[in-house]
């Protein structure tokens, strides 16, 4: 049942046609029992004698024409029904989908993409199943049986249909029983085969990297257990699976054995007649499908239940970021305002970023620098409403942030992440992400801006090159460029470069840097870098360790405060002048 209350939200707009189904298949099952009763009276007539052609040939008419309505009917609701499962899958396929594309990064962190792919592949396919195969074997089950036992009632004897359905109630207890352990069993292997498509997806994604250490045996090897585990978790289930039927087999055989005993005895002391018990073998026989639809209901509706609910745990997970009750809608933001912000990663316990402060005015540059692991990155993503904020510590233009309207708050980010992401498109695709129909001389301007444009006048395909996937096509420099070109076509209110340009370089970097501050007058930019040149000229610098602000300051003030900014600037300095030295001597 609560296969069906799950699914409400789509079993309770198609009723209808769920009840024209069931209208269908009864009305076929119906005719399949009129069939044994036509031949039964056939048999009766011709051992008394009064078998005429003309009541052979109705017969024989009465049985094609049943034939033949009974290939349009089973036509129509396989149709249905199968349609039905069809767009259940889809729909089903769609709403997950939906759901991960508002998650935000911690849901990612708890649930890993294999995971996700098995849920979206085999979870979903056991669920249409149910809603297909199921559906046809419960009806049949319960409709042939009951169609069939009225008619051994009616037509043969009550006596004869008690006796041969003694052994029915065993059959319920077994399928019982096998079923729990089989749904059980199932969770076991559809979570191990999840744990194995996350390790193909992992490994692909690093396989040059797992060759260049040489570990592909280990790596082999590794997967070979995964791929073990699941074997194993699936022998398991075809082990219970394996059982239903041997179980099915022996209880069909002994009505049988009761049917054709009993029925004898009765047709000896007249209580039947030979025909009936001919009538009565064939309705016993017709049972026999059902029963072992009854076995695979079960064993469908188990698999279909357990997967259901995995699907619906995942639905569950609600996003931890989400709009306030009325949001407040801002279209252009101005200053920003960090008011004792301190903050920690959902999974993590200990503090990210420690009670900072700190005032961004609008069309200022500020530059975030510190050491690895000291919260630069953390800092920005606090801009990019990913995660939950404590109240009223992050405020634009004197509102608090977790007040303004979500898809507001995104529009005026262009957010160039540490980590490069492409998709495995074109360069264009990919540069026009935020901004599908930008023109080509749009296009052409971040190019140049972005310094990218000599790099794709190289490409022979320019701009439709396909980036491979996740870029592997293009150098790391020409990805975090890709990167950089996609967040300035939005000309975005506030850009976020999150060490952006750390493999460019130093010349080009500032090249770049010194275009994009001429383009960006009056818009507000963060930079968070390792090379401090890249913000010498912002108009505040804050130097981050450990998720505390200890300096902060011009260039110039920071410099004469003689701190960590200081210290790292003139070693930074040092390098640049030895490395360009050995240049030239070389
Ligand atoms: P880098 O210069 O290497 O980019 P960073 O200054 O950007 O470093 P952050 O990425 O902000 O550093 O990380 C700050 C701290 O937060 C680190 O100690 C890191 O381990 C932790 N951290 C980062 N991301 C997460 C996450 N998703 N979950 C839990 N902890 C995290
Ligand atoms: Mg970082």
């Amino acid at each position: 049942m609560s296969f069906i209350t799950k699914l409400g939200w789509f079993f309770r707009k198609r009723w209808l046609l769920y009840v024209l189904i069931v209208f269908l298949m009864s009305s076929t099952s119906y005719l399949n029992s009129v069939a044994p009763r036509l031949v039964g009276n056939a048999i009766d007539k011709m051992k008394a004698g009064l078998l005429t052609q003309a009541l052979l040939m109705e017969t024989v008419g009465l049985l094609i024409g049943i034939a033949i309505v009974m290939y349009l009917f089973i036509y129509a609701w396989n149709n249905l029904l199968f349609g039905s499962a069809a767009l259940l899958d889809k729909q089903l396929r769609d709403r997950l989908f939906g759901h991960w594309t508002r998650m935000t990064p911690s849901f990612f962190q708890r649930n890993r993409s294999g995971e996700l792919m098995a849920l979206a592949s085999n979870d979903i396919q056991a669920v249409s199943n149910t809603a297909g195969f199921g559906v046809v074997t419960l009806v049949n089950t319960v409709v042939i049986t009951s169609v069939v036992m009225v008619s051994m009632i009616l037509f043969v004897s009550f006596k004869l249909m008690i006796a041969a359905l003694l052994p029915l109630p065993l059959l319920a207890l077994a399928i019982n029983r096998l079923g729990k352990s089989l749904r059980n069993r199932f969770i076991l292997a559809q979570e191990s085969f999840g744990q194995m498509n996350d390790h193909v997806l992992e490994s692909i994604s690093v396989m040059r990297v797992i060759r260049s250490y040489v570990q592909e045996e280990k790596d082999m090897e590794a997967f070979e257990r995964v791929t073990g585990e699941v074997m194993e978790k699936n022998i398991r289930v075809a082990y219970v699976n394996a059982l239903f039927q041997p179980a099915i087999s022996i209880i069909v055989g002994i009505s049988f054995a009761i049917g054709i005993g009993y029925g004898s005895f009765l047709v000896f002391n007249n209580e039947i007649t030979l025909g009936q018990l001919v009538t009565f073998n064939i309705y016993l026989g017709l049972l026999i499908w059902p029963m072992i639809a009854f076995g695979e209901f079960i064993n469908i509706l188990q698999r279909g239940n357990a997967s259901v609910n995995r699907i619906q745990d995942n639905l569950n997970q609600r996003q931890e970021v989400s709009d306030a009750d009325k949001p407040m809608e801002l279209v252009h933001p101005g200053l920003i305002e960090f008011k004792g912000l301190t903050f920690r990663y959902p999974e993590a316990n200990t503090d990210s970023l420690t009670d900072l402060t700190l005032t961004i005015r609008r069309g200022e540059t500020l530059g975030i620098v510190g050491r690895t692991g000291s919260g630069k990155s953390t800092l920005l993503k606090q801009l990019l409403r990913q995660y939950p904020l404590p109240e009223r510590s992050l405020l634009i233009d004197g509102a608090p942030l977790e007040r303004i309207a979500i898809h507001h708050v995104r529009s005026w980010v262009g957010y160039v992440p540490q980590e490069h992401l492409l998709q495995s498109r074109t360069i264009r695709e990919n540069i026009s992400l935020g901004k599908p129909n930008a023109t080509d001389s749009e296009l052409a301007a971040v190019l140049e801006l972005a310094f990218l444009k000599h790099d794709v006048e190289q490409m022979e395909q320019g701009l439709e090159t396909i980036v491979g996937e996740n870029g592997v096509a293009l150098s790391g420099g020409q990805k975090q460029r890709v990167g950089i070109a996609r967040a300035l076509l939005i000309d975005p209110d506030i850009l976020i470069l999150d060490d952006a340009l750390s493999a460019v370089d130093a010349r080009t970097e500032h090249a770049i840097l010194e275009q994009i501050r001429r383009t960006r007058e009056g818009r507000t930019t963060l930079i968070a870098t390792h090379r401090l040149t890249a913000v010498a000229h912002a108009q505040q610098i804050i130097v981050l360790d450990n998720g505390h602000i200890t300096e902060s300051g011009t260039h110039d003030q920071l410099m004469e405060l003689g701190g960590w900014y200081c210290l790292q600037y003139n070693r930074q300095k040092l390098e640049q002048a030895l490395l360009t030295d050995g240049k030239e001597e070389l």
